[in-house]
């Protein structure tokens, strides 16, 4: 990508879109194209420097209207939560394929000239998951496929819908396998949100209210990578340039259980907890980490960003939140700004 190539991304208004386009302003991109379709005021990132666009983008005419003139396409919007929203949401966790389908559609017709598609760890099969000692998912294990109910399906037929348009059509696709992306300014309450930020959000809570326990989902036991956004947005990038065209994983492959990460929030705030476990809660697959070697292999790079020194930064952009230390996450209480840049 080049500094003055039209960059295109959807999803801008979530948690890792936001510090997408962050990141490009940073290095230089100077045409940027921010769309989702949430208010602009509930935006977690905004630049009245970029051009922002409030488009509900499963609508077809939406996509083509956006991707006209854009070289490069970041396709990050999707309806997508933790554990908690994707489980109970499966049939709106499957209404994204209009999304992948209409943005596709208007990628190739708008003659984009590359496509990145966000994938998941939800497209691996469970039965590749059952164990907490997992052994960690290569790419090859989301087939024979039986990805996470609802959401896993539609992102693994997206990917192959992404990889059909390159052999049909010619446009060049990239897909990513994020593994559980965490960090500052993204989601940390309201159904929506992760583990990680989840259980930043209940310590802090036990913290400031002098009620020291915690409810964690299950028994805690169950394993999960998490990879920090400095990390992701470096991957994303490096595979939007690379020659690398089948998905790959973008995740960490250290393996916590839920019982460490809570163990690591609670050396960060300074306290111990009382641990209620709730065994009827969403607790997803048993086990799940990334295997690295072909990022490695392609790339010799992999995420390296300790989840202690990550979680930390998180927890401390959650900790001022609640406690209005800081500018609030959303531009809701910033509406000259929103005046300005919004279309
Ligand atoms: P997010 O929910 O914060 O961001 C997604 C954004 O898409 C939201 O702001 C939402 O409003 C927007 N959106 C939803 N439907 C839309 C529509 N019809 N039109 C326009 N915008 C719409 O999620 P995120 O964590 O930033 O994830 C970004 C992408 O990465 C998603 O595709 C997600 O599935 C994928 N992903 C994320 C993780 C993770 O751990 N965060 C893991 C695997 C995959």
């Amino acid at each position: 990508m080049n500094t003055n190539d039209t960059i295109l991304v959807t999803g801008a208004g979530g948690f890792i879109g936001g510090h997408l386009v962050a990141d490009l302003r940073r290095r230089g991109f100077t045409r940027i194209r921010a769309v989702d379709w949430k208010d602009i005021a509930d935006w977690y990132q905004f630049f009245p420097d970029v051009e922002n666009y409030q488009r509900d983008l499963k609508d077809a005419r939406n996509c083509h209207e956006v991707t006209e003139g854009a070289d490069y396409v970041f396709n990050l919007a999707a309806d997508m939560g933790g554990m908690g929203f994707i489980e109970t949401h499966k049939a709106d966790c499957m209404l994204s394929v209009l999304i992948s389908t209409h943005m596709l559609l208007a990628a190739r017709d708008c003659g984009v000239k590359r496509f990145l598609y966000t994938s998941s760890a939800c497209v691996y099969a469970a039965d590749k998951q059952t164990d907490a000692h997992v052994t960690a998912l290569t790419e090859s294990d989301a087939y024979p496929a039986m990805p996470e109910d609802g959401y896993g399906w539609e992102k693994l037929f997206s990917e192959r819908m992404c990889r059909h348009f390159s052999e049909d059509f010619g446009l060049e696709t990239r897909c990513v396998r994020y593994h559980n992306v965490y960090g500052p300014i993204g989601t940390y309450d309201g159904g929506r949100e992760k583990a990680p930020a989840a259980i930043c959000r209940k310590v802090i809570q036990a913290k400031l209210s002098g009620r020291h326990a915690i409810e964690i989902w299950g028994d805690g036991e169950q394993t999960r990578s998490f990879m920090y956004i400095d990390d992701c947005l470096h991957g994303t990038r490096m595979i939007m340039d690379g020659g690398f065209s089948d998905p790959i994983n973008l995740g960490s492959d250290q393996l916590v259980t839920i019982n460490q990460l809570v163990d690591i929030a609670e050396a960060i705030a300074g306290i111990r907890l009382e641990r209620r476990y709730n065994p009827d809660a969403p607790k997803g697959v048993r086990g799940r980490n990334s295997d690295n070697t072909l990022i490695r292999t392609v790339f010799g790079w992999a995420p390296s960003v300790r989840l202690e020194d990550g979680l930390e930064r998180t927890y401390r952009w959650i900790y001022d939140q609640m406690t209005g230390n800081a500018a609030p996450a959303t531009l809701r209480d910033r509406p000259r700004m929103v005046a300005a840049g919004g279309r």
